[in-house]
């Protein structure tokens, strides 16, 4: 067995070989196994490459337990036979389709099976490598001790679902560490990594996969020490203390997830704070709560979010034959693209004409690493992948180049010559061009049928969608290859034409330029922001072009406007003029906003027009509309998709296209007919509103 730890890139290579004890090849989802008294339960699905938690796998589980109980071992082992990971939580398929009765009977029964595993008479131990979501996660308290495998993460993202925990999480978690922690977890799903598990007394032990027995050894044998949860969680016993940090937790989640949009962690704190001291009524009020979430509309579009999510990755399978990339232009864009491919497991070759901006994509690809919990190995392993390459001997090894030069068409037809006689046979190139036309592009290429767009987003770490782009001479084999690379570097894949703008661009770019004429016109730029928040953006306009860099905002204004039939919004002359004095945004520390003292927080004022938040999200729509018409982009849910995952389009709308339809596409319609007649043809719905 390899002495590395297991972590996302020996996984991605295949390389974690797992301790399973006595547990031989069988049928899941649990294969049993006894040696020295220890039973061993492997959960492995079949037919899955990861774990999830459904029906099924409880009743499995329940005949195992009724096994142990009449027979108890002197221990029992639980942990997955995925190299994958423990497991990804529920398998919510089947949700939609619940009563609330139906989804309350179901958790109940899931209850009793999880009381009967924390009731057993022996030890019981999991192991956990990889991540433990969801259910995953309670099946791990329902042990008495948790073993960390380097590497393994625990979360609760119910509230992603718009649900919080509903297999005892919501009780079992603040009995075994401190509930502050414990509700933060929750509330917030963020992940806890094997080391801030340890410190929190989620893990027992942590240690390397080649350990596991050994370690399981040291539990049954006594020699392990538990974490104790000390004098804050006897605090919250007392109700006034829960009350006042339930006030606290109100505030916070407020900020983030308004109750409004997001009722689940709302309703987790209600029910924290008057139960969190009964155990029973927690587990009673967890199921009922849990049943009610599941059917809010935000609780279904948030699930809806989910299945786009696997729709576009279902679109990222299949062999991309991709090995070796070389990024040209080492900047915001290419040196992180460069990082990101190397850290999931490719060979990367960077070149640029300047070597400072090599030197710092090394140090930003550490960075990345560090923020992705890579460990030392890891991170060495991924920055030796990475070759900074100023003279761009990698092109004539790369199966794909990346161009992520300058947005200027004669320099990047120079970069493109250049590359004719190096590239071998075969391989792809692609531009990572936001505002230019690939068809103006192709006639410098060599073999224009390898020849693609893809567009990623910025910063490429946290934005998980990119744009494939095809033009029309592009090879289908060509485009599907791309596609699964985007899979293989754990990204998301839209497939588009080359249209100005592509779809996210086309889409996002009125939305931006209408605030600045709204800013023009007299309204404040808090309460344009402020009334984008409201609506369930991740950030206001005016700030979001702040960040992006009103230098790039400008420039694919001004490409789109010349470039599409239908009418912009004009461009405002106080963009231009803070362009031309410097002040570009975020990144110059000045743009409309001053960046200097870290992100504004807009408060509205209450002096912006009666349809402020009309004039800002419907033009979004409507060019959504006229991407499908205009087969920009393949059906709704990838528009749906595209958006939510490139530029947060508020996810519990489940998609400006959903939205537009919960709204009703001729009431949506109207409204932008409405609003031709108010501000001009700018408005005027697509025709494409009619086929819907
Ligand atoms: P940038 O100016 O930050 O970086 C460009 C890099 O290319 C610089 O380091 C420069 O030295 C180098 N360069 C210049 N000429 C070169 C040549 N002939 N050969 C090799 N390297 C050369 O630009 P960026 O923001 O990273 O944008 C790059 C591309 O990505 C553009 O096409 C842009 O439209 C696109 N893009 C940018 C963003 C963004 O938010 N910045 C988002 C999506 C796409």
């Amino acid at each position: 067995m390899s002495g590395l730890k297991p972590g996302p890139v020996l996984k991605h290579l295949g390389q974690t070989k797992l301790e399973l004890g006595p547990v031989g090849p069988g049928d899941g989802p649990w294969r049993r196994g006894e040696a020295d008294g220890i039973v061993w339960l492997v959960f492995d699905r079949a037919d899955t490459s990861v774990n999830t938690v459904s029906r099924d796998v409880i009743e499995a589980l329940a005949a195992e337990l009724n096994a142990l109980e009449r027979d108890t071992p002197r221990a029992v082992v639980i942990r997955s036979g995925k190299p994958a990971g423990f497991a990804a939580g529920a398998d919510i398929t089947g949700f939609d389709e619940m009563s609330v009765d139906g989804a309350a009977d179901l958790l109940r029964q899931g209850h009793d099976v999880l009381d009967r595993l924390a009731a057993l008479k022996c030890p019981t131990i999991c192991v956990v490598h990889g991540a433990a979501l969801g259910a995953g996660f309670e099946i791990a308290l329902a042990c008495d001790w948790r073993i960390a495998v380097e590497g393994a993460s625990f979360a609760f993202p119910e509230v992603k679902l718009g649900l919080h925990p509903g297999l005892g999480g919501t009780f079992r978690l603040p009995a075994l560490i401190d509930p502050t922690e414990a509700m933060t977890l929750m509330l917030t799903g963020k992940t806890a990594h094997t080391d801030k598990a340890k410190k929190l007394g989620i893990a027992d032990v942590v240690t390397e996969e080649r350990h596991v027995r050994a370690a399981v050894d040291a539990v049954v044998a006594g020699d392990v020490e538990r974490n104790s949860r000390g004098l804050k969680a006897r605090a919250f016993g007392i109700g006034y203390a829960r009350t006042l940090a339930a006030r606290q937790m109100r505030s916070e989640t407020e900020k983030k997830a308004p109750k409004e949009q997001y009722p689940a962690p709302h309703a987790l704190i209600d029910l924290w704070e008057e139960h969190g001291d009964d155990r029973g009524a927690m587990q009673k009020g967890e199921v009922e709560s849990f049943a009610n979430l599941l059917k809010t509309d935000t609780s279904k579009n948030l699930r809806r979010v989910f299945f786009l999510r696997q729709g576009l990755k279902d679109a990222a399978r299949g062999d991309d034959g991709i090995a070796h990339v070389h990024v040209i232009g080492a900047g915001a864009m290419g040196a992180e693209i460069a990082a990101w491919a190397a850290l999931k497991g490719k060979t990367v070759t960077l070149s640029d004409v300047e070597l400072e901006p090599l030197g710092k994509a090394v140090k930003q690809a550490r960075e990345v690493c560090k923020g992705q919990h890579l460990s030392g190995p890891e991170t060495r392993d991924a920055l030796d992948r990475l070759m900074p390459d100023p003279n761009g001997y990698g092109v004539a090894r790369a199966d794909l180049v990346i161009e992520a030069a300058p947005e200027k068409t004669e320099l990047k037809e120079k970069i493109y010559a250049g590359l004719a006689e190096r590239m071998k046979a075969g391989a792809v190139l692609t531009s990572n061009t936001s505002s230019l036309r690939l068809t103006d592009l192709r006639d410098g290429v060599a073999d224009s049928s390898h020849f693609a767009g893809l567009h990623f987003f910025n910063p490429v770490s946290k934005m998980q969608l990119i744009e494939v782009v095809r033009h029309d001479g592009t090879d289908d084999d060509v485009i599907d290859r791309l596609a699964a690379f985007c899979g293989t570097i754990d990204r998301l894949p839209i497939r588009v034409t080359d249209y100005p703008g592509f779809l996210v661009n086309r889409a996002l770019t009125p939305y931006l330029m209408e605030a600045m004429v709204l800013m023009d016109d007299g309204v404040e730029k808090e309460e344009i922001d402020a009334a984008a928040i409201k609506f369930g953006m991740p950030i206001g306009p005016v700030a979001l072009s702040d960040q992006v860099g009103l230098d790039i905002c400008l420039h694919v204004a001004e490409s789109l406007k010349s470039n599409l039939e239908k009418p912009m919004p004009e461009i405002s002359a106080r963009l231009r003029e803070k362009v031309e004095a410097g002040d570009t945004g975020k990144k110059a520390g000045q743009g409309f906003y001053d960046w200097s003292d870290g992100t504004p927080h807009p408060e509205a004022t209450g002096n912006g027009p009666d349809d402020l938040t009309d004039r800002l999200i419907l033009p979004m729509l409507d060019a959504c509309v006229e991407c499908l018409r205009k087969g920009v982009a393949r059906n709704v849910d990838e528009v749906d998709g595209a958006m939510i995952f490139a530029t947060g389009f508020a996810p519990f709308r489940g998609g400006p296209l959903h939205y537009a339809s919960a709204r009703g596409f001729d009431a949506v319609r109207d409204r932008l007919a409405e609003l031709e007649d108010r501000h001009g043809p700018r408005f005027a719905p697509d025709p494409g509103w009619q086929d819907l």
